[in-house]
């Protein structure tokens, strides 16, 4: 009998590595000893060997189930090349290979099996394994158990099977999805209540976190991607229509840009992706649809050009950026328009109304994100659950600092706006009528009329956004119940302070548009305030009346 060789000289001389890094090596030793474990390591983060050297160092084959096909046939022709004998069955195999494999796994001639989870649960692989030896079962993608994260894969729910089939043989899950909510999922759907948990710091600190104000998008767009000539990238829009049209764009520019969505056929995203894996500066414009399986190491930048749905989609949707550990950029431009559409999506899936309001509170902290002030990867790292951590030094909000001013009156003014235009109309509208507008819209609703009309001259429209944007992210304001985009009051104990001046707010708003082309603020100047000081008597007493009202109408 061969000696068993240890995890270390495995490491070395079938993977080339002169050390783990970071949790590798307890999670390695811990499945080696035969215990079950669940992985949380973020995207690039090395969690294939914390399953592929317990294959080589325990007796019997280890049987890998992985989502895709693509994922599949990368790791094993990577690990034949490194001499291990490994091979994989799913539909995209040929009867006459599967047979193959087959007799090679019954004579012990396979270190890891990599199946689909199709492949393992339907027919009689089950009952065929348990007679076979097994080093253990490793399940790569673990997230794709959650029903309500965008990679469900409804197979994964039956492999609880494994628990209970397989009580003595370790089972490791292994995800880069990190939020406690999905965390405790994978556990309770894959019975790893006893596993230990291994969780290694998601932060991405090569990544650069850039964020804009969308104004115009596409000039936004061509301009962030002047600086990246030659770099291969990725750029997510909404939907189908939006890539096509980004990137006709970006193709008109001169750039390697191609399409990429489920409305295209499989050959042909077949064909993109492998353009972007081997081809070099080459720009794929997608929906989400592009996602799992991108395990390109040199992207240099994602770009949004829309809201991701979520905090935890923008997180994984940036870390496909660098995975190399090099320098890379997450770039996005964000407005309070891309909101709406998302709040749609979500009443309009037939999730229970508890899950919609987990997924509403989930675009609740994505907004956040894009709104603060403070550090972003700060935000990001203490939503996931890793607090304590400093300014990073690498996101705009560090690189880029601008005061912090003081917005109180602003603020009063765009609330009362709100309120004298009666809760219906969204930001647009609103900053219109602050700023004196003369739209068709003002006119027909009679609202040059109001004595709201043009008291807002002291910020330009961009920073009258901001401030609308701000005072939604921060609660004052909520999107009325409809979804159409309508600004409301939001809870009274955060609203009446502010009104009643109890409170002050301080944000950071972009620079005046005077700024931008050289003059000078006129925030903070002495330009006097055609609201009065002290805030409309009347607004205050019907607050209390409106609220009853719209407590009513949501019964
Ligand atoms: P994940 O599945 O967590 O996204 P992978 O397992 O695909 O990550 O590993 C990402 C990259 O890191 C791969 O190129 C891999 O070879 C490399 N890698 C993993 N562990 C180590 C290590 N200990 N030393 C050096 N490189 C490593
Ligand atoms: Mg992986």
């Amino acid at each position: 009998m061969t000696p068993t060789p240890t995890p270390k000289q495995v490491l070395r001389e079938v993977f080339g590595y002169d050390a783990f890094r970071g949790p590798q090596a307890a999670i390695v030793e811990h499945v080696c000893a035969g215990g079950s474990a669940l992985v949380l390591m973020p995207t690039g983060g090395g969690k294939s060997l914390c399953y592929q050297i317990p294959a080589l160092c325990r007796p019997g084959t280890a049987v890998v189930v992985s989502p895709l096909i693509a994922l599949m046939q990368d790791q094993v022709g990577a690990l034949r090349q490194a001499g291990v004998r490994a091979a994989a069955l799913h539909s995209a195999e040929s009867g006459a290979s599967a047979a193959a494999t087959w007799r090679e796994l019954q004579a012990g001639g396979l270190d890891l099996l990599y199946v689909s989870p199709e492949r393992l649960l339907n027919g009689d692989l089950i009952e065929r394994l348990a007679d076979l030896p097994l080093a253990l079962f490793a399940i790569d993608e673990a997230h794709c158990v959650s029903q309500w994260g965008h990679d469900f894969r409804p197979e994964y729910l039956q492999l609880a099977v494994l628990a209970e089939r397989f009580g003595t043989v370790p089972r490791i899950a292994l995800t880069a999805t990190a939020d406690p909510r999905t965390r405790t999922e994978i556990v309770a759907r894959l019975g790893l209540e006893q596993a230990a948990v291994f969780l290694a710091s998601f932060d991405r600190p090569n990544i650069r976190y850039l964020l804009r104000d969308k104004s115009e998008p596409k000039r936004q767009l061509l301009e962030f991607l002047a600086s990246q000539r030659g770099h291969a990238g990725i750029v997510y829009a909404r939907s189908r229509k939006r890539v096509e049209e980004f990137a006709a764009l970006i193709k008109a520019e001169g750039h390697d840009a191609l399409p990429y969505h489920a409305g295209l056929a499989a050959e042909t995203r077949s064909a993109a992706l492998e353009r972007f894996r081997h081809g070099s500066g080459v720009i794929v414009v997608a929906t989400i649809a592009f996602g799992m399986g991108i395990d390109k190491p040199d992207v240099r930048f994602v770009a949004h050009v829309d809201l991701p749905k979520s905090l935890e989609a923008y997180y994984q949707e940036t870390g496909r950026a660098g995975r190399d550990g090099l320098p890379a950029i997450a770039w996005m431009v964000h407005g309070a328009a891309d909101v709406p559409p998302l709040r749609r999506f979500i009443e309009e899936s037939d999730a229970d109304p508890a899950q919609k309001r987990i997924e509403h509170g989930r675009l609740d902290a994505l907004i956040g994100f894009a709104e603060t002030s403070s550090c972003r990867r700060r935000i990001l790292l203490d939503y996931l659950g890793e607090t304590g951590s400093g300014d990073c030094g690498n996101c705009d909000v560090c690189l880029e600092p601008s005061q912090a001013v003081d917005v109180t009156e602003p603020a009063r003014k765009a609330l009362s706006t709100v309120y004298r235009t009666g809760g219906r109309f969204g930001a647009a509208h609103l900053v219109d009528v602050l700023l004196g507008g003369d739209t068709t819209r003002i006119r027909s609703l009679g609202h040059d009329r109001l004595g709201v009309y043009g008291i807002g001259r002291e910020l330009d429209r961009l920073q009258w956004r901001s401030l609308f944007r701000q005072l939604t992210a921060r609660g004052y304001l909520v999107a009325a119940a409809d979804g159409h985009g309508g600004l409301q009051f939001g809870p009274d104990a955060l609203v009446r302070p502010l009104l009643r001046g109890e409170s002050r707010l301080e944000v950071r708003l972009p620079p005046p548009a005077r700024e931008r082309r050289g003059g000078r603020s006129p925030l903070g100047s002495a330009t006097p305030s055609a609201i009065p000081e002290s805030v409309d008597p009347e607004l205050l007493a019907a607050l209390k009346a409106w609220r009853l009202e719209q407590a009513r109408q949501q019964r």
